[in-house]
């Protein structure tokens, strides 16, 4: 007994519709045995492709030139720190304003008074 009996009929080859009408089952077409025939395929076994390595992966942990992300002067920093513990300023404006302090400095070789008070103006409500 190595037949295998139909999955769909349970192997007495009747299939009961939903009007209550016995049928011959579409499966096995009434032989009861598993058919090979409209059975249930495997079609999960299509392997995944291997992992494709990330393009350009490795190039972004490259030691870049080192960039600054704080002022080298005393003023700018000082500044940078004036920002940096201003709470009415959102995060990105205070990396902007950094940005600004250190490419100030960049540009002029220390932060001018002028600059600083540029700089103050934004990060301060304009109440004086
Ligand atoms: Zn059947």
């Amino acid at each position: 007994m190595a037949a295998e009996s139909c999955g769909i009929c349970g192997g007495d080859g009747r299939f009961a519709n939903s009007f209550g009408n016995q049928t011959r089952c579409p499966s096995c077409h009434g032989t009861g045995r598993k058919s090979d025939e409209g059975g249930l395929r495997d079609v999960t076994k299509t392997k995944p492709s291997h992992h494709k390595p990330t393009p350009g992966a490795g190039s972004n942990r490259a030691v870049v030139v080192e960039k600054q992300t704080w002022p080298s002067t005393f003023e700018g920093g000082q500044l940078a720190n004036e920002v940096k513990a201003c709470a009415t300023i959102s995060n990105d404006t205070k990396s902007k304003l950094t940005r600004e302090i250190i490419d100030h400095e960049a540009t002029h070789g220390n932060c001018t008074q002028t600059f600083i008070k540029k700089i103050r103006k934004q990060i301060r409500p304009a109440t004086t």
